[in-house]
């Protein structure tokens, strides 16, 4: 816990997160089955099984013939070996099988040799090159074996699990549901797109934002439009949301400013509502995490950095669990040298955005711009993240650090 001017404590980030978890004891998703085509990023509900060996028999990796290896004993370009060709899928001794790749192997060889290193002779076939016993094959099992587990459960399916299930026979996986996320941005000042703004007005941004946050993890979400700064009917539109969603994410009326309504609303929505509220994490502090009808709510600061600050410390490993994950989906990390001297508040947890370049093969990081840390464009002027523990008070220049990338790589 933490001292602070408003808010009168702040809980640590991690136990933060870790209280919300128990309160919440997610249970398994549900469990739909979806065609390899539509699997692509979703999450397997179940061990993934080898139905079979694969590959299923002994097969040529190269274009040539199949043959015995101890035929070949001692043949070289000076000294070839002679064998007959024959189509029979029974090899015997001096006996060679024309194969392509991919080909079974006849029954009696143990080796293909490559057709460059070949000769035909009318019925016969020149070799010049020994082979040891397997050579250019590839055997039964050798990829995977039947029953082996190719993916566990909670695993999120990317092109090349696709490949590896059809090459066993798959055309359906059992995967997670997507879970469904409503979102409730609040705030007076705020108009939805596209409409008319009055001169007081902005945007409101959250909404799609924070949605598209939840999709790329493979969340489904609810548009709940938005809400004014007023209890009632921040509540009310909660409470029409717990209904048929499975989340509840909030943004604005957070802070302990007057108009910061929505940790009162959820309270007023039953028990155990806000769990914690005001966390020592920079940006984000006043995020809030709450329970209603045994469903998570999050809720999130409006000031657009914080709101994504704070979804991707609690929203993250959030749809990550009901997915089913036992852990969050870490981002990728590089490890790269600082290129100046960062700050960060003793006692806070500081996601401070850096844009990650790769010149002569080595990394830097460079801080974006600290002082616009509410503007939305940093994110955009960013690649990556560091975290600044809640011990130090910064990182000192040339400090090497870890970088949590949520964008690619910028290649100089
Ligand atoms: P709040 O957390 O309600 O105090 O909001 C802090 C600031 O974030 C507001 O003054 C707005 O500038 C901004 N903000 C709040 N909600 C949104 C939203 N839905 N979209 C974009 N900006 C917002
Ligand atoms: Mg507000």
């Amino acid at each position: 816990m933490v001292k602070l001017k408003g808010f009168q404590k702040l809980t640590l980030t991690d136990q933060a997160l870790q209280t919300w978890f128990n309160v919440l004891q997610l249970g398994k998703p549900n469990v739909v089955e979806v065609s390899l085509q539509e699997a692509l990023h979703l999450v397997l509900a179940e061990d993934l099984v080898a139905l079979e060996d694969l590959p299923r028999f002994d097969k040529s990796a190269m274009d040539g013939y199949a043959v015995k290896s101890a035929d070949l004993f001692g043949a070289s370009q000076s000294k070839p070996v002679v064998l007959q060709l024959t189509q029979s899928d029974q090899l015997d001794a001096k006996q060679a099988n024309p194969v392509w790749t991919g080909n079974p192997i006849p029954k009696g060889a143990d080796a293909v040799v490559m057709l460059e290193h070949t000769q035909t002779r009318g019925g016969e076939l020149e070799v010049w090159s020994q082979l040891t016993p397997w050579a250019n094959i590839s055997k039964v099992g050798e990829d995977t074996t039947k029953g082996t587990v190719v993916a566990k459960a909670g695993t999120r399916l990317n092109p090349y699990h696709i490949g590896l299930a059809a090459a066993l026979g798959y055309i359906q996986l059992k995967v997670a549901q997507k879970p469904k996320v409503a979102i409730l941005p609040t705030g007076n000042e705020l108009a939805e797109l596209g409409t008319e703004r009055a001169p007081n007005q902005i945007y409101d941004s959250n909404k799609v934002m924070v949605s598209a946050m939840c999709q790329e993890l493979g969340a489904e979400t609810v548009d709940l439009g938005l809400a004014k700064d007023n209890t009632e009917e921040i509540a009310q539109k909660i409470q029409r949301a717990l209904k048929t969603c499975d989340a509840v994410i909030t943004t604005g009326g957070t802070s302990v400013g007057g108009l910061d309504l929505v940790p009162d609303a959820v309270n007023g929505l039953g028990k155990p509502g806000v769990i914690v509220h005001g966390v020592a994490l920079r940006p984000a502090m006043p995020t809030a995490v709450a329970m209603l009808e045994s469903k998570p709510v999050l809720i999130l600061s409006g000031n657009p950095v914080a709101a994504i600050i704070g979804f991707e410390v609690f929203g993250r490993p959030l749809i990550c669990r009901m997915l089913g994950m036992s852990q969050t989906e870490p981002r990728p990390i590089v490890n790269a040298t600082l290129t100046k001297r960062v700050t960060s508040a003793l006692g806070r947890k500081t996601y401070v955005r850096v844009r990650v370049s790769l010149k002569a093969d080595k990394l830097t990081a460079e801080p974006v711009s600290a002082k616009g840390s509410g503007s939305i464009s940093t994110m955009t002027q960013s690649n990556g993240y560091i975290i600044v523990p809640e011990n130090r008070e910064g990182v000192s220049e040339g400090e090497t650090v870890i970088v949590h990338m949520f964008g690619s790589l910028e290649v100089a």
